[in-house]
C-alpha cells in the first residue's frame, strides 16, 4: 500500500493546487457527461445500455473495467482526496488519500465469483453468479467516492451498470470521479457510462432511484433515516446503516495497546468511520491507568468543566428536547474541538477524551468528532452489558481489548455484531482482509462483495457433460 506521509501530502497539494492555477476544484472536472446525468430517467437509460454491452462482453470486461476504477483510485488518490476534503470540509487529507488508495487495492472483484458445480454419475448442475442489471446506490458525505469507487468494483465485477444519488455535500468529487472511470472504461471497453450518478442529487431524485422499474437491487450507505426509506421501497435493499462502536477493556488487557488502537482507530479521518471507536467502558480497576496510558500517544484529557462546554457545543436540542449532533463539528479536527472546549491543544493533537456517565450524550450518540468518552464500569459483565446497550442493536462494530479468551468469545457473542474486533484498532476488522465500504447490518449482507449484488441461477444437465 502506498505509505502517504506528511511530507507527500503537502507537495502533492501543492502540486495539484499549482497546475490548477488558481482555478476553484469543480472546474477541473473535464467536459461532457461521461455518465453524469441531470435526471435519474436518462442515467438510468444510459446505465441500462451500457449494462447490455457489458453483458455480451463477459467477464473479461468486467475485469478491464474494475482495472480501470482500481488504477484511478491508485494513481489519482492525492488530486480526488484532495477534491474529496474541499469539497466535504471534514476529515483528514491524508485519510482522504488512503481510502482511495485502500478502494483501489482491496475492493472485492471478479475473483470472488466462483461457479459451484454438484452432480451424480447422471446429472450435473452448475451454480453461477448473475447480475441484477441496474444498482441504484445511495452514498454518504464521510467517504463519498471511495463508497462510489468501491460499490461500483463490486457490483460490476458482478456484471451490474450502477446509478449513483451521492450526497449532496460529496456530489463534485463524485461526479469527477465517475467521469474519470468512465473515460477509462470506454478506452478499455468501449461502453461508456457503466457508472451514472446524478449530478445535483436530492432527496426526489434518491426516491426515484428507488422507485425506477429498471433499478432491480438498491444499496444504500448513510444513516437511519436513508435505511428506512430503501427499506420502504418494493425492490430488494441492502442498507449498510449506521453504528456507534462501543469499546471494552478489562483489568486483563494491555493498557498501552488499548490506548494505541482507539487513537489510532477513532482519530481516523476525524471519527468519520462509521466502524471507529465511538465511546469506552474500562473496568473500574484499571480505569485510571488506561487514561494515563491515553495521554502517551497524543491524546489529550478533558476535564469535567470543559466536556461540559464542548458538549454544549456539539448537540442542538430539537423538538420534544431530543439532542441532535452538530454538523458544523462533525469531522472537525481536535484542535478545532479543544477551542469549543476553551482549551489549547498542540496542533498535532490526534484525539480528546474524558470520563464522563453512561447517559452523556457522547455515549448514547453516532458523534463522529475525535472525542472519545470514557466511562467507569464496576466489572467486565457491567462493561459489556453497557456496550451491548449503546450499540443501540445497530449489529454493526465492536471492539474489545482483553486477554481472556472467555470474556473475549462471551462478548463476541453477546454483542452479535457485523464486525468484532479484539485488541486492534476498529480498522483491523477491515483491514487485513478484503474492505468494502458498505457494510450492510440491519440486511445482513455483510461487508459487501460482488456476491451481494448478483443472483444465483442454476442449469441442470442430465445424461451427459460428464467426463470422470
Ligand atoms: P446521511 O444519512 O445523512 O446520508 C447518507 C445518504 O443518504 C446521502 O446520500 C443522503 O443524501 C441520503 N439520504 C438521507 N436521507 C434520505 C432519505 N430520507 N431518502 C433518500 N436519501 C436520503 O449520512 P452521512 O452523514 O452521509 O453518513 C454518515 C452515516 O452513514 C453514519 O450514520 C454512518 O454510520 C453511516 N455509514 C454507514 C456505513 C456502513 O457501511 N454501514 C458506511 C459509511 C457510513
Amino acid at each position: 500500500m502506498l505509505q502517504v506521509t506528511d511530507d507527500l501530502i503537502r507537495s502533492v497539494v501543492q502540486e495539484v493546487l499549482a497546475g490548477m492555477k488558481g482555478k476553484p476544484v469543480a472546474e477541473a472536472v473535464p467536459t461532457g457527461s461521461w455518465g453524469v446525468f441531470d435526471s435519474v430517467e436518462d442515467a438510468v437509460k444510459a446505465a441500462a445500455k451500457s449494462q447490455k454491452q457489458l453483458e455480451k462482453l463477459g467477464l473479461d470486461a468486467r475485469k478491464k473495467a474494475t482495472d480501470c476504477i482500481r488504477k484511478i483510485c491508485i494513481e489519482k488518490s492525492e488530486m480526488l482526496g484532495l477534491e474529496e476534503m474541499e469539497e466535504t470540509k471534514i476529515g483528514r487529507l491524508k485519510h482522504k488519500v488512503e481510502k482511495l488508495v485502500t478502494a483501489g487495492e482491496r475492493s472485492p472483484g471478479v475473483e470472488f465469483l466462483r461457479t459451484n458445480a454438484f452432480g451424480s454419475m447422471n446429472n450435473l448442475t452448475l451454480e453461477e453468479y448473475a447480475p441484477f442489471g441496474i444498482v441504484g446506490t445511495i452514498t454518504p458525505v464521510t467517504h463519498s467516492l471511495p463508497t462510489l469507487a468501491n460499490n461500483a468494483i463490486s457490483m460490476i465485477a458482478a456484471g451490474n451498470a450502477v446509478v449513483c444519488n451521492p450526497h449532496p455535500s460529496g456530489a463534485k468529487v463524485a461526479c469527477h470521479g465517475t467521469q474519470l472511470f468512465n473515460q477509462a472504461i470506454h478506452k478499455a471497453t468501449g461502453i461508456d457510462s457503466l457508472i451514472t450518478v446524478i449530478g445535483k442529487p436530492t432527496l426526489e431524485s434518491a426516491q426515484a432511484i428507488f422507485d425506477h422499474r429498471e433499478v432491480r437491487l438498491l444499496c444504500v450507505t448513510g444513516g437511519p433515516a436513508v435505511g428506512r426509506a430503501a427499506l420502504r421501497s418494493p425492490k430488494r435493499a441492502i442498507v449498510a446503516g449506521p453504528g456507534n462502536p462501543p469499546v471494552v477493556v478489562d483489568e486483563t488487557a494491555d493498557l498501552d495497546n488499548a490506548a494505541k488502537s482507539i487513537i489510532f482507530g477513532a482519530a481516523y479521518d476525524n471519527n468519520l468511520l462509521c466502524i471507529a471507536e465511538k465511546e469506552v467502558f474500562v473496568v473500574a480497576s484499571v480505569f485510571e491507568e488506561m487514561m494515563q496510558a491515553m495521554t502517551h500517544h497524543k491524546a489529550v484529557r478533558l476535564n469535567a468543566e470543559q466536556i461540559a462546554k464542548l458538549t454544549k457545543a456539539a448537540f442542538a436540542t430539537g423538538e420534544g428536547g431530543k439532542l441532535f449532533v452538530n454538523k458544523d463539528l462533525i469531522g472537525q479536527d481536535a484542535a478545532v474541538l479543544a477551542k469549543q472546549a476553551g482549551v489549547s491543544v498542540p496542533g498535532d493533537t490526534e484525539l480528546l477524551f474524558g470520563e464522563t456517565d453512561e447517559s452523556h450524550p457522547f455515549v448514547d450518540h453516532e458523534q463522529m468528532m475525535p472525542f472519545v468518552p470514557f466511562v467507569k464500569a464496576g466489572d467486565i459483565d457491567a462493561a459489556i452489558a453497557l456496550a451491548k446497550k449503546y450499540e443501540h442493536g445497530y449489529k454493526h462494530t465492536a471492539i474489545i481489548h482483553s486477554r481472556n479468551v472467555d470474556t473475549i468469545s462471551r462478548m463476541g457473542r453477546e454483542m452479535d455484531v457485523t464486525i468484532f474486533v479484539q485488541n486492534g484498532p476498529c480498522t483491523a476488522g477491515l483491514g487485513e482482509a478484503y474492505l468494502s465500504f458498505s457494510i450492510a447490518t440491519p440486511t445482513g449482507e455483510g461487508v459487501t462483495t460482488p456476491l451481494a449484488f448478483s443472483r444465483i441461477r442454476r442449469s441442470t444437465t442430465m445424461g451427459s457433460m460428464r467426463v470422470v
